[in-house]
């Protein structure tokens, strides 16, 4: 078996990270970076990060152009099988399509493994991430960032598909497409309590059992199991 220390390529630090993980954050300076080939450095913002108890969760946030190529919404689905084997025909006028809207968007999820991830994406839509600053030689670990940047821009795909579907109306039928402008890491604070890490200030949870690595980013963040 190979070890390879990573190490920051500005400070020397060693970077501490799950043997999983492809996204480090430099605890001497500050820096994030991501494995390949070589280390790339990538922008890390803070948010929520308040709490005394907090544990900081990679996700990532994505600044990328939401363009709604066709949305088709049916009005209220009724209850008698015959009226609603009527609502689902070709052509029924109770469809209403609309064509070509555009919209910036930014599309915030997990970039650690979890079954929630899409999921935990739209919930975060409605949610203000403001950034916040670290102080300076405080910075406190990130552990578990596994979703590599080859995937961001399908899962954010899905994510703003899922945001369209959890809208208020009918959704029948969703196509779009979307168009990367940026992507940085977003580390966020979350409170573990009891079974779930909770999002700073918010309800939404995430259960530990979503969370393939929650047992090591607990540990690793400082927390006695
Ligand atoms: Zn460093």
């Amino acid at each position: 078996m190979n070890i390879t220390v990573l190490r920051c390529p500005d400070c020397g630090n060693n970077l501490d990270g799950l043997s999983t993980d492809t996204i480090f954050f430099c605890t001497e300076c500050g820096k994030c970076l991501l494995s390949g080939d070589e280390l790339v450095p990538v922008e890390i913002e803070f948010s929520r990060i308040d709490d005394s108890g907090t544990v900081l969760l990679p996700f990532w946030k994505v600044d990328a152009s939401v363009d709604i190529l066709r949305r088709i919404t049916r009005s209220r689905s009724r209850t008698t099988p015959i009226a609603s084997y009527r609502e689902f025909r070709e052509g029924n006028l109770d469809h209403v399509e609309s064509f070509k809207a555009s919209g910036r968007n930014l599309i915030i999820f997990p970039a650690f493994s979890t079954s929630l991830v899409l999921s935990t994406g739209v919930k975060l839509d409605e949610v203000e991430f403001s950034q916040e600053p670290l102080q300076h030689g405080k910075y406190p670990p990130i552990v578990g960032g596994n979703v590599g940047l080859e995937d961001v821009s399908k899962l954010a795909t899905g994510v703003a598909v899922g945001i369209e579907v959890s809208k208020s109306d009918y959704l029948a039928f969703i196509d779009l497409d979307i168009e990367v402008h940026s992507v940085k890491v977003l580390a966020i604070g979350c409170t573990p309590q009891e079974s779930v890490f909770i999002i700073n200030g918010t309800s939404i949870n995430i259960p530990f059992s979503a969370v393939k690595d929650a047992d090591d980013i607990l540990r690793r963040s400082g927390y006695n199991l």
